[in-house]
């Protein structure tokens, strides 16, 4: 059995990067993708900033539509409408990207096996891992796990918890939708612990979505979808729907992702993002601390006392603690939607200062940039308006959010 250097489970961006980063540090790399075409089935709305596109190395060739602002709603309130001529994300051709990143990494010399899907797992007293796919047997010294939400290798490094948002949505014609804005729906009735969206692709074309967590029959994505398009009648008025489908993001949570020869990289590892469901850009970067970390292992160690335990530091000090800080503040929004708080927090929103310092500081890769100048501008207009007495269930984050802004006035 011919022994690689890297074995890569998954040609997602996760593990497109990872093997063009592996060739580009000189070492050999086997890619299995189970999936016979790259980028296929496609379970995502293709929203990323302009700084994923950087970071996967494209131009502007693969992007469909700019967008430029935001409108939010909840409830009977007036919708909090973000947004000036800055373009903040991009809509992507996403199996486009990703074919532009497989086709990236066999340029670069790795070994891409379609229609090979991981069964078996097992490492070898020697220090090697032996993977089985496609009733055959590969051998490498470093396993990468790029193979997404269900994946196989992070299951055999141990991990069993995940929080997973449940989506249900697609893609449809609709006559009246603003071409750069896209639309966030936040009523707890149509998206309990997560949100709905509208992402225009052109003058005509949308992706729609909702997304929840687990939860009674009655909550089902589908009926929630459903609820979307009947509470919101104008903005789907005429919408013909051409294509639906269903998907998992694993949101951040603690997980093992790394051991002797073991890294897991993008949702294998549930780093999408907390507070957007977002994970390509997450993925990308993974991959590229994943590949650096494989290269310094492989070049100072003899076979066998491989040492990767850099990798979840090298992560937690750049992305890792944006994750971190971004589930937090998913846990405030869970409190502030579940309480029935969040018209209020759209009504201060609203207010022009605060506008602009959504405008100055807003970024959908790094969240957190914002939270501490509006906890500081928000806290004596929002801090009176939210009804603690509600409150009363309050989880920890949301007291601990409270209190902050009591204690900022
Ligand atoms: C409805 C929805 C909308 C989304 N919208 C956005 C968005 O707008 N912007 C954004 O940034 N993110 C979005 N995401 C998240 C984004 O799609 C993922 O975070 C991203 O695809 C992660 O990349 P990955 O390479 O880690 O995993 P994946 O893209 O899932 O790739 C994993 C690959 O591994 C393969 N694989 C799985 N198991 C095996 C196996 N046993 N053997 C071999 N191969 C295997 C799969 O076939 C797949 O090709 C969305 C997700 C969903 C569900």
């Amino acid at each position: 059995m011919l022994e690689t250097d890297v074995i890569v489970v998954g040609a997602g961006p996760a593990g497109s990067m990872s093997a063009i980063q592996l060739r580009n540090y000189g070492l050999t790399v086997l890619v299995l993708e189970e999936h016979s075409t790259i980028g296929k089935p496609l379970h995502c709305s293709g929203l990323v900033t302009p700084r994923t596109l950087e970071s996967a190395g494209l131009d502007h060739s693969l992007v469909l539509n700019e967008i430029k602002g935001a409108e939010i709603f909840v409830g009977d309130v007036k919708p909090l409408v973000l947004g000036n001529e800055v373009t903040r994300a991009l809509v992507i051709d996403r199996v486009a990207f990703d074919k532009y990143l497989a086709n990236q990494a066999v340029l670069n010399g790795a070994q891409l096996n379609l229609g090979h899907r991981v069964t078996h797992i097992e490492n070898t007293p020697s220090g090697t891992t032996v993977v089985h796919a496609n009733q055959k047997t590969f051998s490498s010294r470093i396993l990468f796990g790029c193979d997404g939400w269900r994946s196989k290798v992070s299951s055999h490094l141990g991990n069993t918890k995940k929080d997973l948002i449940w989506c249900y949505g697609g893609e449809g014609v609709v006559p009246n939708h603003p071409k750069d804005t896209v639309r966030v729906y936040l009523d707890a009735e149509i998206a309990p612990n997560w949100f709905g969206w509208t992402i225009p692709i052109d003058n005509k074309r949308i992706r729609i979505g909702i997304g929840t967590t687990f939860g009674s029959p009655e909550r089902k994505p589908i009926h929630l979808f459903n609820k979307l398009l009947k509470q919101y009648p104008t903005h789907f008025e005429g919408l013909n729907i051409t294509s639906l489908s269903g998907g998992f993001i694993p949101l951040y949570t603690p997980q093992v992702i790394e051991s002797r020869n073991s890294l897991l990289i993008g949702d294998a590892a549930s780093h999408a993002k907390p507070t957007s469901g977002g994970g390509i850009y997450t993925a990308l970067e993974g991959a590229k601390t994943a590949a650096k970390t494989a290269y310094q292992a492989l070049s100072s160690t003899q076979a066998g006392s491989i040492q990767l335990n850099s990798y979840h530091s090298a992560w937690s000090k750049t992305l890792g603690k944006e994750l971190v800080r971004g589930s937090e503040l998913r846990k405030v929004f869970m409190d502030l939607q579940s309480n029935n708080q969040l018209p209020t927090v759209i009504n201060t929103l609203s207010i022009k200062p605060l506008k602009k310092m959504v405008h100055n500081y807003g970024d959908i890769d790094y969240p957190s940039a914002l939270v501490n100048p509006i906890l500081r501008a928000a806290s004596a207009m929002i801090g009176p308006a939210l009804q603690l007495s509600k409150m009363s269930r309050a989880s920890l984050p949301l007291k601990r959010f409270v209190s902050q802004l009591a204690s900022q006035k």
